[in-house]
């Protein structure tokens, strides 16, 4: 399949490899020339420009950092023309970036009325999930849709869920983050815990991964630098989800429970516990630094 892939940062990179790697023809595209010449040199072809890289593509691929991203790609921005009106018809557009579910359904209308089928297709599996190509994917639109999607969807995952109507993936998604954010701070204050009572963090990480506190970021993801060798704590904090994206899924999260009025007392306190570490100058680090805020000096 003719696939454009836009936004090749931590997780667009490896996707779009995977997809390459599978044999589909891809013309990706980055705003960042350092991104670009990255995927270059595995050989992934990149386009000069979004609107280049939709030259007979049957599918478009966007994985953007958050709402306004993809406002500005889909439909323009400092009057430049969005992407969708240069979209054909009848091309498939899967949108995996976690965005705002108005903006996605707003893309899925727009969409529709010009004979695209547009999917909300955010995922979970972290880089290394992106990298393994075992991705959660939480789709929202028209179940015919995801079908015609599956096909290129299997070769970036594991798991493909039907949430449910446009916008249904990205509320699924935060529902997860929100959980995420929630835990990566339980587990680190637990780790912080035990390490200023002097127990080895290798040794407690694992009683509590394989007793009931065990969860995601014990299997996967310690927070402490190391104790699991690949881990984002152990190579600095560099790469993985960055602070900053884990605080706009939170406050997506925030918003819709404002709209909705459901309580989520421990999702605002995360929210607010992530917005002073990236006060504090850790925005551009993995969320698992969190840590730092509960953390002995020294
Ligand atoms: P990132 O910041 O590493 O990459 C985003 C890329 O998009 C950057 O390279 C940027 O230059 C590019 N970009 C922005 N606007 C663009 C435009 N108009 N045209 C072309 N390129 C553009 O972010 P990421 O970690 O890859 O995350 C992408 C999305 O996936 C986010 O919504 C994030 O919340 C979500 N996500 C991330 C992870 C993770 O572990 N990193 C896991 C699950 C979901």
């Amino acid at each position: 399949m003719k696939i454009a892939f836009i936004g090749l940062g931590n997780m667009g990179a490896p996707m779009a490899h995977n997809l390459h790697k599978a044999g589909h023809v891809l013309s990706a595209f980055d705003l960042s020339p350092d991104a670009c010449r990255k995927l270059a040199a595995e050989g992934v072809p990149i386009a000069p420009s979004a609107a280049d890289s939709l030259a007979g593509a049957e599918v478009v691929i966007s994985m953007l950092p958050a709402s306004q991203h993809v406002e500005s790609l889909y439909f323009g921005s400092e009057g430049q023309p969005g992407l969708l009106e240069r979209v054909a018809p009848g091309t498939l557009v899967i949108d995996s970036s976690t965005i705002a579910a108005a903006t996605s359904r707003k893309l899925a209308q727009a969409g529709a009325k010009r004979g695209i089928a547009v999917l909300d297709a955010p995922v979970s599996g972290g880089t290394g999930g992106a990298i393994a190509g075992t991705l959660t994917f939480m789709v929202g639109g028209a179940a015919s849709d995801l079908e015609r999607a599956r096909p290129v969807l299997e070769k970036m995952g594991a798991n493909i869920f039907h949430a449910g109507e446009p916008g249904a993936g990205q509320t699924a998604k935060i529902c997860n983050n929100m959980l995420l954010g929630v835990l990566m701070i339980g587990t680190s204050e637990a780790i912080a815990l035990g390490v200023a009572n002097g127990l080895d963090p290798k040794v407690l990480s694992e009683i509590m991964r394989r007793s009931s506190g065990g969860n995601w970021a014990l299997e996967k993801y310690n927070p402490l630098p190391g104790v699991m060798e690949n881990s984002p704590a152990s190579k600095g904090y560099a790469g993985g989800f960055g602070t900053d994206l884990m605080l706009k899924d939170l406050g997506l999260a925030q918003e819709n429970a404002a709209a909705v009025r459901a309580a989520t007392p421990l999702g605002g306190l995360a929210r607010s516990l992530y917005a002073a570490h990236s006060l504090a100058g850790h925005g551009m680090l993995d969320f698992s630094s969190v840590i730092k805020l509960v953390q002995k000096p020294g």
